[in-house]
């Protein structure tokens, strides 16, 4: 076995002692904890998750909507703007942190092969536009993905034709991103991707496709393909290339795996942006601290959902419109205990984010943009999805998924055990924060954002069911004596971190 180094042993040794000594009910805690209620809870719910909000779709209506309200909460509960937020990046509000976002459309890019337009959606399709500018060229270089991996390419041309017979496996290509980066160093600007799976693809995710991708609106953005841009074509489209060059695919296969193949026919691609800009807005409610308030405890949760899908509203009551009304009540109880005398040491942030379905857009701009300094930023806890039971715990069960706690700081693992111990006795799941779990959803929340940073996380979570980003996921099949339980385990945890007197040691990785 190995051994176990002298510092880490003190450290925890140092752990089970502080454990030890703090282990008791903190009366105070417990009264402002009475006050977030189910009624308080199942309120926010109705609103938030009520069809004329539209499924808070991230820079819509209903987010803004969404936005207000909570602003709106925060004001009633006394909570004053952030001081000095006009110099801290907020909107003159003090509430509001707000980003800029893109939405990418495919469909900006005409291509015409041989004298003749190809059709958007018919003969091609896209994922990711970043073709800079217009784009000539009388020469195609062929490859194949048999001979990919170790071709030599030679001197590159800026448009390759890149050939699957379908047989390599998952239908769309090896890796698209390896092979761009390879290409974009021999000067190739695009890459046609001819695969057999083209026309099942646009037929079967046609809608998906074109809808686009939001992403931030900064410089930096164009990334997903190092560099080269991506078009997928089908078969047909292939064909008519090849043979204005006097060849046909089959023929074309053969002799790429061969030799190097350039085929003479003239391509044209004219490129117009179909860029849609929007704004989206990170709410915060910041609960100053006393003596220790140059420290901050931030708790999170996602406010935005995936809006509407074909005049259906996606409410996302649980997704997460739970986290939301916990950080809500969360904040409520803080900011009255500080009214009544019993604020914390640490300042604490309830912030909730959005654009976290969209690739979890406000905790990144938050955290490259951060209100706070990170480094007095001492934990996030975030919480998303916790107002139901998944299909893995029967609906007696009370349980709540805990992950990522253990991970930068094992002291923020034990004070989260300490505090259910002590207050709500929930059933800790840590299935998903095993190393290697496939669904990886240490990833995939908010959270990450901060413990990218090396900020201490910890992630609470319901699992997934059968609503999960679905219509139906609605007020009324949430749980709401789970998710009182659950948001009071949080509130406790946050109510510890906020007041003990170290903040907790930083003593692993992500
Ligand atoms: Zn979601």
């Amino acid at each position: 076995m190995k051994r176990v180094p002298i510092r880490s042993w003190i450290v925890s040794a140092a752990l089970v002692l502080s454990v030890q000594v703090a282990g008791q009910v903190d009366s105070v805690a417990m009264r402002y904890g009475a006050a977030i209620t189910q009624d308080m809870l199942r309120t926010h719910l109705g609103v938030l998750a009520s069809d004329a909000f539209e499924g808070r779709e991230t820079g819509r209506k209903g987010e803004k909507m969404a936005a207000a309200y909570i602003m709106d909460q925060f004001r009633k509960d006394g909570i004053p703007p952030v001081p000095g937020g006009l110099e801290r990046g907020l909107m003159a509000d003090g509430y509001r942190q707000q980003f800029p976002v893109v939405i990418s459309k495919p469909g900006g890019i005409s291509l015409n092969v041989a004298g003749k337009d190809a059709v958007f959606m018919k003969d091609y399709f896209t994922f990711d536009e970043q073709l800079a500018g217009d784009l000539q060229t009388g020469e195609v270089m062929v490859l194949n993905t048999l001979t990919l991996g170790g071709a030599k390419l030679g001197g590159g041309s800026k448009v390759v034709l890149l050939l699957d017979d379908g047989k390599s496996g998952n239908g769309l290509m090896p890796d698209l991103r390896k092979v761009s980066e390879t290409l974009v160093k021999t000067g190739t600007q695009v890459v046609l991707v001819a695969t057999p799976g083209a026309k099942a693809i646009m037929e079967g995710f046609g809608g998906a496709i074109s809808e686009g991708r939001m992403r931030l609106d900064v410089p930096e953005r164009k990334n997903q393909s190092g560099g080269v841009q991506v078009m997928v074509v089908t078969m047909d489209l292939a064909e008519s290339l090849l043979h204005a060059g006097g060849l046909n695919v089959k023929k074309a296969m053969k002799k790429a795996t061969r030799k190097r193949l350039v085929v003479k026919v003239p391509v044209r691609f004219t490129s117009k942006p179909l860029d849609e800009h929007l704004t989206a807005e990170n709410v915060l409610g910041y609960v100053e601290g006393s003596d220790r308030k140059g420290e901050l405890v931030v708790v999170t949760a996602h406010y935005d959902h995936v809006g509407m899908k074909d005049g259906e509203v996606y409410n996302g009551a649980d997704d997460d419109g739970s986290g939301t009304v916990a950080v809500l009540a969360m904040a409520h109880a803080f900011a009255k205990a500080k009214a009544e005398g019993h604020g914390p040491r640490r300042s604490v942030l309830f912030m909730t984010v959005s654009g976290e379905e969209k690739g979890l857009l406000g905790s990144r701009w938050y955290t490259d943009h951060p209100v706070f300094p990170l480094d007095s930023t001492v934990v996030d806890l975030n919480i998303d999805m916790i107002g139901r039971v998944d299909t893995v715990h029967g609906d007696s069960s009370r349980f709540v998924y805990v992950i990522g706690s253990k991970r930068l700081s094992s002291e923020l693992g034990a004070i989260v055990e300490e505090q259910n111990h002590l207050y709500t006795k929930l059933d800790l799941d840590y299935t998903f924060d095993a190393d290697g779990d496939p669904n990886r959803f240490y990833y995939r929340s908010d959270h990450y954002n901060f413990a990218k940073k090396g900020i201490p996380v910890a992630f609470f979570f319901n699992g997934v069911h059968a609503d999960y980003h679905g219509p139906h996921d609605e007020v009324d099949r949430i749980r709401f004596d789970l998710l009182q339980q659950r948001t009071l385990l949080v509130f406790h945890t946050a109510w510890e971190l906020a007041n003990r007197d170290r903040r907790p040691v930083v003593d692993g990785a992500n």
